[in-house]
């Protein structure tokens, strides 16, 4: 089977040759641009799909992110309150003396 895209050369032979006088290698030059246009919006597809996908990950990175931050201010926040109150620091100490 010819491969259109890898062997035919456009050179005109067939469409001298063929008996019905088919404009044969209009077709093939069609046939080429429409496979080259398939390809390109392919790749198209499979660029905006690796984009979309890049995106989704950035978004939920940056959300993992934004709570492991929150959480440390939290924690900091809880850690200068206890500094900061006397008697509160330690209340396991209070409870076994
Ligand atoms: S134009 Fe026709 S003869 Fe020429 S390479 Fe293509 S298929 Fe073959």
């Amino acid at each position: 089977m010819l491969r259109i895209n890898e062997e035919c050369i456009a050179c005109g032979t067939c469409a001298y040759a063929c008996p019905a006088h088919l404009p044969l290698v209009q077709y093939i030059k069609h046939a080429k641009r429409e496979l080259a246009a398939r390809e390109r919006a392919r790749l198209k597809q499979e660029s905006a799909k690796r984009l979309t996908q890049a995106r989704v990950e950035r978004h939920a990175r940056e959300a993992r992110e934004k709570a492991a931050a929150a959480a440390a201010r939290k924690a900091a926040k809880l850690a200068a309150k206890a500094a900061a109150t006397p008697g509160a620091a330690a209340p396991e100490a209070e409870a076994s003396a």
